[in-house]
């Protein structure tokens, strides 16, 4: 503690300004590595969905300047004299949360993602009431507990999307008692977090179906992800055929959707799970429910605990994420590009010019 340079608290980011969709660079202070506290150079951050959603205000709450980003890996380069669990030169993760209150019933369950009194990585306050600020930046100052170790055995930018999209799908599919083999899954929208429910699921030893918007798709889903299945979302025929067919599907999609074609894809006592940020209301019949016991069901990311047994888990079965790294100069490019579903499968933007 204590051994950095002032200069190297000074953090250069990528901050958007308003809810234009740009960012610019911003520069700020970044806090004293407290007992605590683990101080993190980025090497690389993957652009989420939901960053676009916070970025342009989609949700109404966004705060500027904000700098975005909550799939961070990167390099530890101070300890606070508290944190017995990393030493410099560590590489670690961060994710969507840098605090909950540890107190709570969600805290104590290991479910700290639902603590009410949780920190955002960005577009949220320190309990001092200074800004927190993401990974699209040079530097983090993040807690401990907050922290992950990301195994060697997975490339630093092909771990950066498990932090979030990869956790957003491991965290429920453990919840909800679906990871054993021989499960038949279907995966709504094939980006960023559906690539990996693809990958997650096909390394649990599942069958998979891509519902998907986009026909081009189709023959990268099935041979360079290894899905069994692909249905065009369009495609009434294809899917009443399949009715009956999944035990849950991973809904990812970013926009207002039908409910009844997913509902009716599942067997008896199959889970529909939501993940998609959808601000306006999804609807559907309640008989699409009842006439299967089937479920609805919402996710947030997942613990901190889930996070690092996910990393570990993708480490053994070697998954990892399909990315397109960028150099940092081009992220507005990138986020452009990601609202028009033009990547493969995660943009990992490449903040420390670097590898680890
Ligand atoms: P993404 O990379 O943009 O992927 C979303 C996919 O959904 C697209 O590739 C596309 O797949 C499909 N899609 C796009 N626009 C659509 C539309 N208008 N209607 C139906 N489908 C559409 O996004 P992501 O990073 O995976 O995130 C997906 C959603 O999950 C976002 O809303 C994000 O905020 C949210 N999210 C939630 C959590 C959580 O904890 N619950 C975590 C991460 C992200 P096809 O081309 O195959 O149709
Ligand atoms: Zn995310
Ligand atoms: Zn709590």
């Amino acid at each position: 503690m204590g051994s950095l340079a002032v200069a190297d608290r000074n953090a250069t980011g990528w901050a958007a300004m308003d809810s234009s969709g740009v960012l610019s660079p911003y520069t700020y202070s970044l806090r004293e590595t407290g007992p605590e506290d683990v101080f993190i150079k980025v090497l690389y951050c993957g652009i989420c969905h939901t960053d676009i959603h916070q970025i342009k205000n989609h949700l109404g709450a966004s705060k500027y300047p904000m700098v975005p980003g909550h799939e961070v890996v990167g390099e530890v380069k101070e300890v606070g004299a508290a944190v017995t669990r990393f030493k410099v030169g560590d590489l670690v993760g961060a994710g969507v949360l840098v605090g909950s209150c540890g107190e709570c019933t969600a805290c104590s369950a290991d479910a700290e993602q639902y603590c009410d009194k949780k920190i955002w990585s960005y577009n949220d306050v320190y309990l001092d009431g200074t800004p927190t600020h993401g990974g699209f930046s040079t530097a983090m100052v993040v807690n401990h507990r907050f922290v992950v170790k990301v195994p060697t055995a997975i490339a630093a930018e092909k771990a950066a999307p498990l932090l979030c999209a990869g956790v957003t799908v491991f965290s429920p599919l453990r919840h909800l008692g679906l990871t054993s083999a021989g499960r038949h899954g279907g995966v709504l929208g094939l980006g960023g977090v559906g690539h990996l429910a693809v990958k997650l699921a096909k390394a649990m030893g599942h069958s998979v179906t891509v519902i998907s918007s986009s026909s081009e798709k189709r023959e990268e889903a099935l041979s360079r992800l290894g899905a069994d299945a692909f249905l065009l979302s369009t495609a009434a025929g294809a899917i009443a055929a399949a009715a009956g067919t999944l035990d849950y599907v991973i809904d990812t999609a970013p926009a207002v959707h039908p409910l009844e074609p997913l509902l009716g894809l599942l067997k008896v006592d199959g889970k529909l799970v939501l993940t998609g940020v959808v601000a306006e209301p999804l609807k559907f019949s309640a008989p699409a429910l009842m006439l299967g016991r089937k479920a609805i069901a919402g996710s947030f990311i997942g613990s901190v605990e889930e996070t690092q047994a996910l990393l570990d888990f993708c480490a053994e079965r070697g998954v990892e994420a399909a990315v397109e790294v960028v150099p940092v100069g081009e992220i507005n490019r990138a986020v452009a590009r990601l609202e028009c579903n033009d990547v493969r499968y995660r943009f990992v933007v490449d903040v420390g010019a670097g590898k680890a």
